[in-house]
């Protein structure tokens, strides 16, 4: 396929930051392609963290009855709504036993939103952005909007923990976010509390020789998708220089949905200078506030989640089936994800054995790890079900005797 990037930027028309987007779409393009041929097929849908059953009664009630005015200005410019950062403060503090106060958590349509805000609210243009591979694969475009350069770091394949040396050493004087996704996508893994403290001693010890300081960017869209009770720690409870990004998507599966924040720990110094900066930026991004409906509806929705057992005993057939089979798989800690090591080391080919037999999950290339491919745990127990004879005919066929 010709290079849309350098087609672009050989005409005048488009912008460079634009030119320089160009390949999302390649990354849509994979999206629809798959969309039409499970379309087609009616096969089992292993791909993105999309729902597969129809969404709750009680969280269309709650859409339904917010949709209801209440006053003449219910459908009137919203900003940071008073009830929603109020309902949103009051579950951080609950989840993380940190106290978030409502003043300091800002609105977005989503964690993209959130995650952009955060880069642009403490990095100037050329600034280095440092994440861990693989990564939620749109890091990248948001780091690149920005201006920022992004900087990629392995994570430890065995334990799926990240490589503190990696990090320590791409650390130089031009970096000035650390973006950190717990519980991870696509991996599953909940960082432990001594790992964050030890990050947290590194970046402030890095701070000091660069005598800049680094931001950490803590990009927590599952923090409520957690299972076996365990308890989810945030790297804001170790790191005061942090900015936490949520999305509503995950709690709720509804993604196309587009809620979520930014929020900054009572813990973070400068608190007064970056509220203002971080709302004018939120009106400057082209204003990324949640829609009146949805901020309406907020703080009923605050309380409403998907059925995480469900999601559990899902990961449990799967892992329990494919570990059978002969694949390595880990068992996820939290997200929607199994990241399963691909029996042979062309993932792409393996997940084309897999699609030719109805059966869809991404590439670990996709996630800039080749040798893996990732399941999404929404696809519903009849595609997990029905998916079992084509992960065992695909082992059996990638070993040959
Ligand atoms: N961060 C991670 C790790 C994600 O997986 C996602 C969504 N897949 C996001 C951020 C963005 O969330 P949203 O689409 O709800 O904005």
């Amino acid at each position: 396929m010709n290079d849309p990037t350098a087609a672009l930027q050989a005409t005048s028309a488009v912008s460079r930051r634009a030119a320089e987007l160009a390949s999302i779409p390649s990354f849509l393009r994979v999206e629809a392609y798959i969309s039409s041929r499970l379309d087609k097929t009616g096969g089992c849908d292993f791909t993105f963290g999309n729902p597969h059953q129809m969404p709750a009664e009680r969280y269309v009630d709650t859409l339904r009855e917010a949709l209801t005015p209440h006053n003449d200005q219910w459908f009137a410019y919203q900003t940071n709504g008073e009830a929603a950062r109020a309902a949103a403060a009051g579950s951080l503090q609950e989840l993380l036993e940190v106290p978030f106060q409502p003043e300091d958590i800002f609105l977005t349509t989503g964690g993209f939103a959130a995650i952009a805000l955060a880069l642009k609210t403490v990095a100037d243009p050329g600034d280095e952005v440092i994440y861990s591979l693989p990564p939620w694969f749109l890091y990248e475009p948001l780091v690149l909007e920005a201006g920022l350069v992004p900087v990629k770091v392995n994570i430890d394949t065995t334990t799926f923990d990240l490589d503190l040396e990696a990090i320590d050493a791409a650390i130089t004087d031009r970096t000035r976010v650390v973006i950190v996704n717990s519980p991870n996508n696509p991996t599953g893994r909940i960082y432990p509390p001594e790992l964050l403290q030890r990050l947290a001693a590194l970046l402030e010890a890095a701070s000091a020789r660069t005598g800049r300081r680094i931001y950490l960017v803590s990009d927590e869209a599952y923090n409520r998708i957690v299972f076996d009770g365990l308890r989810f720690h945030s790297p804001v409870e170790f790191y005061p220089h942090a900015l936490l990004a949520y999305s509503f998507g995950k709690t709720h599966l509804s993604p196309g949905q587009r809620v979520g924040y930014l929020a900054l720990p009572p813990t973070m110094p400068y608190r007064d200078a970056l509220r203002p900066a971080i709302s004018g930026l939120q009106v400057a991004m082209g204003w990324v506030y949640p829609n009146a409906l949805l901020q309406h509806a907020l703080p009923k929705l605050e309380k409403f989640s998907i059925d995480v057992g469900q999601l559990q005993r899902r990961r449990d057939r799967l892992v329990d089936a494919l570990g059978g089979m002969g694949y390595t798989v880990h068992r996820p800690e939290g997200t929607f994800y199994l990241y399963v090591a691909s029996p042979v080391p062309d993932d792409e080919a393996f997940t084309a054995s897999l699609a030719r037999r109805n059966v869809f999950v991404l590439p670990g290339v996709l996630f800039e790890t080749p040798g893996f491919f990732r399941i999404s745990l929404t696809a519903n127990e009849d595609m997990i079900e029905r998916s079992l004879p084509a992960f065992e005919a695909a082992m059996k066929e990638s070993r040959p005797d």
